[in-house]
């Protein structure tokens, strides 16, 4: 495992991170076990959510103890000043401690919450006063719009960036990375499994260790897991033929049918969150039926309000058959409500 420096914060972290989402689908001792093997072998970068259900109850069950030696992250979804200073308290509550080492805007995609974050009475402002505190040591930010991304790395707020990035999601290579590196904003790959749609770790990883300035965050929900991915890292990195084709398997048979998570579609005149709906099928997949239900269910009871105008996908730039797509995750949904 090498370390690395996390840009401009300073910070030493290990080269690849934990992202805090699989845990959710288990029990609290599993959960523990999980961590506690990535700390084991090397893993001190740990990134979890507010958002992500009792993820940061479980970390901070399994790495209290371990605290002076880890790079804690989490996310606050909120973009005024009392909501994320109530998120903040939440967060240092649930992961036990009383300093988060980078604290990040989740979700940065669209520019009126970008407005709203950096306005008047913003969540920035919290998040300045809890510096200032001693709550949180470095802000960043994640987002899946590349525009917005690149945007906002220029900003001279973030110290991170995180954006989805694998051999399926290469957008984030071309203008990104570089903007990223030249204002020394250090870049946290999300997805590096492209949310669960990638089955390969030595295909996904060997793509990714062509990047070694790029910390990719895997979500893992078992020992084996953790192993198969840092046994990898314990090798020099080489990228087989046969890795190469695979990967070019995996490009044929998602084609561009998948959801990247753009936001372009947006917004539904009948109020449908489509993408959190878009991704229920993968959800499902991550979490299980019954937590996905319960995680989604918000986004999903919107769907019934789904008129199938087709204004959503006239605006998707992957030309996805949203109003189907929705029809059909809402089926499973209901399925899924019914365990
Ligand atoms: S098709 Fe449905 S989800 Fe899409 S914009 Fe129309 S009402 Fe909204
Ligand atoms: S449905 Fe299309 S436009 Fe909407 S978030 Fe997904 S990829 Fe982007």
């Amino acid at each position: 495992m090498r370390y690395l420096t996390l840009g401009k914060t300073g910070m030493e972290v290990s080269e690849v991170g934990f992202g805090g989402i699989p845990i959710i689908r288990l029990s609290m001792e599993d959960a523990v076990a999980v961590l506690h093997r990535a700390l084991d072998r090397g893993v001190t970068l740990f990134d979890t959510a507010n958002l992500y259900m009792d993820s940061e109850d479980k970390f901070g069950r399994a790495l209290a103890g371990e605290r002076q030696r880890l790079v804690l992250a989490t996310k606050s979804i909120k973009r005024d000043r009392d909501g994320v200073e109530a998120d903040i308290h939440q967060s240092l509550t649930k992961m036990r401690t009383d300093y988060i080492d980078l604290f990040q805007f989740h979700q940065v995609s669209q520019e009126d919450h970008l407005e709203a974050i950096t306005g008047p009475g913003g969540a920035l402002e919290g998040v300045v006063r809890a510096q200032k505190a001693g709550k949180i040591r470095h802000v960043g930010v994640t987002s899946h719009s590349l525009e917005m991304a690149v945007r906002m790395v220029k900003m001279d707020i973030f110290s991170t960036i995180q954006f989805p990035f694998s051999f399926i999601e290469e957008g984030a290579a071309q203008e990104l990375h570089p903007a990223a590196r030249s204002a020394d904003v250090a870049i946290l790959a999300m997805k590096p499994f492209c949310g669960g749609l990638v089955d390969n770790a030595a295909v996904a990883f060997a793509y990714l260790r062509q990047y070694p300035d790029i910390i990719p965050l895997p979500g893992w929900d078992t020992v084996a897991g953790v192993d198969e991915v840092l046994d990898l890292y314990e090798q020099e990195n080489v990228v087989t033929p046969e890795h190469l084709a695979a990967m070019a398997r995996y490009r044929e048979e998602l084609g561009d049918k998948f959801c990247r998570r753009c936001e372009y579609c947006q917004p539904c005149p009948q109020g449908v969150m489509i993408t959190p709906a878009m991704l229920y099928g993968i959800v499902a997949h991550r979490m299980g039926p019954a937590k996905a239900a319960a995680f989604a269910a918000k986004a999903m009871e919107s769907v019934k309000l789904c008129e199938e105008c087709g204004e959503c996908a006239s605006r998707c730039p992957y030309h996805l058959p949203i109003p189907e797509t929705l029809k059909k995750h809402l089926a499973m949904y209901e399925e899924h409500l019914k365990k």
